[in-house]
C-alpha cells in the first residue's frame, strides 16, 4: 500500500515515514502543499496522511481542493492537540478519518490499512443498470456496449443516481454530491450536466420528476 505523508514537522514527518515503512507501507514524505500536489501527479496513492497545519497552502485548503477536483484518495487528517475541528466539519471537507497528535504509530498504520481496504472494495465495483454499465475505477460509462467518455461531474451525477436508483434525487441533493462544501454552484449546473448525459447516453435514461428532481428509468425507448 502506497501512502503520501504531508507533514512539515522536521521530526514527526521522517519518524512517521520510517515507522510506516517498517510496517510495510511504501511511503513518500512531502512537507508542503505544492510538493504534495506534484507528488500526486506523478504517483497514485492508496491513502494520504495530511497535517492540517502546513506552511503555505493549509491542509484544509489542500483537502478541499482535492475533493473539488474529484481526487478521491482516502485522507487521514492529523490535527494538533487542542485544535478544535469537529468531525462534521472534517467530513464536510472530505476527510475519511483523523488522529490527534501525538498518535500511536500502530494506530495510524491500522487505520490506513482500513482505509486502503475500503478504497479497494469501492474501486472494483462495476455498476449496472439496464443497458448502462458504469466503471467506478475508470470513471467511464458503457452504453449498449459502447464506451462513453464522461466528465468528472457527469460521472458523479450518474454514479449518485445509480447508487440511489430507487429514489428521486432533488437538484439540491445532486449539487451536494457534486460540489465541495461552501463552493459556489451555478443555478443551472445540474440541468446542464443532465442534458449532456442524456445527449451522450440516452435521452430517456434520466427522468425529470416535476417539482421533485431526477431518477434513472429503465424505459429508454424514444417517447
Ligand atoms: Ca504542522
Amino acid at each position: 500500500m502506497r501512502v503520501l505523508i504531508v507533514e512539515d514537522d522536521p521530526a514527526l514527518g521522517p519518524s512517521t515515514a520510517n515507522g510506516l515503512e517498517l510496517e510495510g507501507f511504501a511511503v513518500d514524505l512531502r512537507s508542503d502543499g505544492d510538493s504534495a500536489n506534484a507528488a500526486m501527479v506523478a504517483q497514485k496513492y492508496d491513502a494520504i496522511v495530511l497535517d492540517l497545519g502546513l506552511p503555505g497552502i493549509s491542509g484544509e485548503d489542500l483537502l478541499r481542493g482535492w475533493r473539488e477536483r474529484s481526487e478521491h484518495t482516502p485522507v487521514l487528517v492529523l490535527t494538533a492537540r487542542g485544535f478544535v475541528l469537529d468531525r462534521v466539519r472534517l467530513l464536510n471537507l472530505g476527510a475519511d478519518d483523523y488522529l490527534v497528535k501525538p498518535f500511536d504509530l500502530l494506530e495510524l498504520s491500522a487505520r490506513l490499512r482500513a482505509l486502503g481496504r475500503r478504497q479497494g472494495s469501492k474501486d472494483d465495483v462495476m455498476l449496472e443498470f439496464g443497458q448502462l454499465l458504469l466503471s467506478r475505477s475508470e470513471h467511464v460509462a458503457v452504453w449498449s456496449g459502447t464506451r462513453v467518455e464522461l466528465t468528472k461531474r457527469e460521472y458523479r451525477i450518474l454514479d449518485t443516481l445509480l447508487r440511489n436508483r430507487d429514489r428521486v434525487l432533488s437538484r439540491k441533493q445532486l449539487e451536494e454530491a457534486l460540489y465541495g462544501w461552501g463552493e459556489e454552484v451555478e443555478s443551472n449546473a445540474i440541468e446542464v450536466h443532465v442534458h449532456n448525459l442524456r445527449r451522450k447516453l440516452s435521452r430517456n435514461l434520466i427522468e425529470t420528476v416535476r417539482g421533485a428532481g431526477y431518477r434513472l428509468t429503465q424505459n429508454v425507448e424514444p417517447s
